[in-house]
């Protein structure tokens, strides 16, 4: 069992095969992929597979806190399995590829602006969009 059907069987969803298998090909994806993507993945594993299904399906399991949705700027919705420590992205703008990173520094440096705004910080996103150095930086 994937780390994220047990968390559907924690929140007491039920599971479809359908179901089964996007939650299987979510566990198995580092590269933060869309909808479209999943279904790609999903309908190689299951050609019975809809794109409607896979929209439906992210949506629930968004809903339960088992996804998170991430908007890269680049209009489409991608997804990751809600991640067990906390990480901040570096996407390439070029390739759109993801890299995940964590800096304390940062981490210490936005819990004190919060502070000196007179907030307790519970949650941040951050997202760094970059191109290779040495790359042609796009117009
Ligand atoms: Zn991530």
């Amino acid at each position: 069992m994937t780390r994220i059907e047990k968390l559907c069987a924690e929140k007491g969803l039920r599971m479809t095969e359908q179901r089964r298998v996007i939650a299987r090909v979510l566990s198995e994806a580092a590269d933060h992929p869309d909808a479209e993507e999943l279904y790609r993945r999903a309908s190689a594993l299951d050609p019975h597979m809809s794109i409607a299904t896979v929209y439906r399906t992210v949506k629930l399991f968004e809903d339960a806190g088992i996804l998170e949705r991430h908007d890269f700027r680049d209009g489409r919705s991608r997804y990751e399995e809600v991640p067990e420590s906390h990480h901040d992205h570096l996407i390439d703008v070029q390739t759109g590829s993801v890299i995940e990173f964590r800096n304390e520094d940062i981490e210490k440096l936005q819990r004190r602006v919060a502070e000196e705004l007179g907030f307790e910080l519970v949650d941040h996103r951050l997202e760094l969009y970059g191109v290779p150095k040495g790359s042609k930086k796009p117009r």
